[in-house]
């Protein structure tokens, strides 16, 4: 009775005071080590949930829970000393959160879009219904759907994806059509897949959108990405996107049209392909924050972070004017050690004004791995650029010489 009685306070004042709310994140990688550093100001509760115990989260989390992102009763346990849930990865037991949800837990976004964002199949065919334009496509389980309907594509390439597990370019294969309708043993994936038209691609852009627990959205200014092709990473991001105000509100426009019909809060950042003719198509949307808003840091009024928290925290969005111009370089392990590492230049890169080193406190280096980013203030972008080749030119992971 008396625990009932304090439970029942507890979360009357967690209802009346948004300061007193915990937040529990699912995940605890860099986006949500960011999560926790960008809300640290505002002194909120977080508990997080995560197999490895030297995640970038670890040493920030109010709460550390160490279990697998797939363990139903693990989820349940950071819900209990959660007011609220989110994630900052899609690969999560969704079939719990959906119960949770039922049960009458929050959770931002809902897993009813997170079941179908995990999906690249349902994705293209939510898109298709809403009428958002995203390009041909077919659904296949078996080889004998490839042959049939790689024809029907009509593009000289064409995109191959597996529908559920893939992640950064991992499960995706861009591919020849005469050439897989001639040898058919080259199909690179077994099981359910989406075959897309390929889309020739002037640049791929991304518009992060904000959407509030009362329905307002907002946008962040358009962001432009150079991918490195090898480890098809983002290697420099610029923004605002250099296309022109037409472009510019073509791509908001689309990428609001996605989280409304999405329907529901939380934030998206919808990935968009510009082909030479001027038209958009949404590639895909994540629901959370976003390797090509880690800028916004520094850039905006508001970070993608604190925008986060204010819709988990049911707070007014912030303005996500920018500062000034960004960029966004990723800082990767090197392809030649893994294990304990030092940062090369460091002193050097510090000097320059408006650059800003973030390192995720990742235990070890490896070849390629998303080890920290910098961000890049200047007052053009032709001047984020400069500064950004001295920065990708110098910075560099060596191994620990200690
Ligand atoms: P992931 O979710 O693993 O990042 P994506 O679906 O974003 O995979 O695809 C990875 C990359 O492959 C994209 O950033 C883009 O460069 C390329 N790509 C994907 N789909 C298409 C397409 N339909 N046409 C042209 N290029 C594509």
């Amino acid at each position: 009775m008396y625990t009932f009685f304090i439970d029942e306070l507890g979360s009357f004042l967690r209802q009346m005071n948004p300061l007193k709310k915990r937040i529990g994140i699912i995940g605890g990688g860099q986006l949500g080590r960011m999560l926790l550093e960008e809300s640290a100001r505002l002194n909120i509760h977080f508990n997080v949930l995560e197999s490895d115990e030297n995640c970038p989260c670890a040493s920030l989390a109010h709460t550390f829970i160490k279990g697998s992102l797939m363990d139903p009763a693990k989820i349940r346990e950071l819900a209990a000393i959660s007011d609220v849930l989110t994630y900052e990865i899609e690969h999560v037991h969704t079939e719990v959160l959906l119960e949770l949800e039922k049960e009458g837990k929050t959770i931002i976004p809902s897993p009813r879009i997170l079941q179908m964002i995990q999906d690249k199949g349902l994705q293209k065919e939510f898109y298709a219904k809403h009428q958002i334009p995203s390009g041909k496509f077919f659904l296949v389980n078996n080889k004998a759907e490839w042959q049939r309907l790689i024809p029907l594509l009509g593009s000289e390439k064409f995109v191959a994806k597996t529908r559920k597990g893939g992640y950064d370019g991992k499960g995706v294969a861009i591919l020849n059509s005469a050439n897989i309708l001639q040898n058919p043993e080259l199909i690179p994936f077994d099981g359910p897949c989406v075959l897309e038209e390929f889309i020739p691609c002037e640049k791929e852009l991304a518009v992060i959108v904000a959407r509030d627990q009362e329905g307002n959205i907002v946008s962040f200014p358009s962001i432009e990405m150079e991918f490195d092709p090898e480890a098809n990473l983002v290697t420099l991001l610029l923004s605002p996107a250099s296309v022109g105000s037409i472009i510019e509100e073509k791509a908001e426009s689309i990428a609001r049209r996605v989280v409304e019909a999405l329907d529901g809060p939380g934030l998206f950042a919808v990935e968009l392909f510009l082909n030479q003719s001027g038209e958009i198509f949404v590639n895909e949307v994540a629901p959370r924050p976003h390797n090509s808003g880690h800028h916004t840091i520094e850039a905006c009024y508001t970070s993608q972070y604190e925008q986060l928290t204010r819709i988990l925290l049911n707070l007014p969005m912030g303005s996500t004017e920018m500062v000034q111009p960004a960029g966004m370089v990723n800082l990767l392990g090197a392809k030649d050690f893994s294990g304990s590492y030092a940062l090369e230049n460091l002193d050097m890169v510090s000097k320059i004004p408006g650059v800003f080193v973030h390192l995720y406190a990742k235990a070890e280096s490896k070849p390629m791995r998303k080890m920290g980013h910098v961000s890049i203030l200047a007052s053009s972008i032709d001047e984020v650029h400069e500064k950004a080749a001295v920065v990708s030119k110098n910075l560099r992971f060596v191994k620990d010489p200690s």
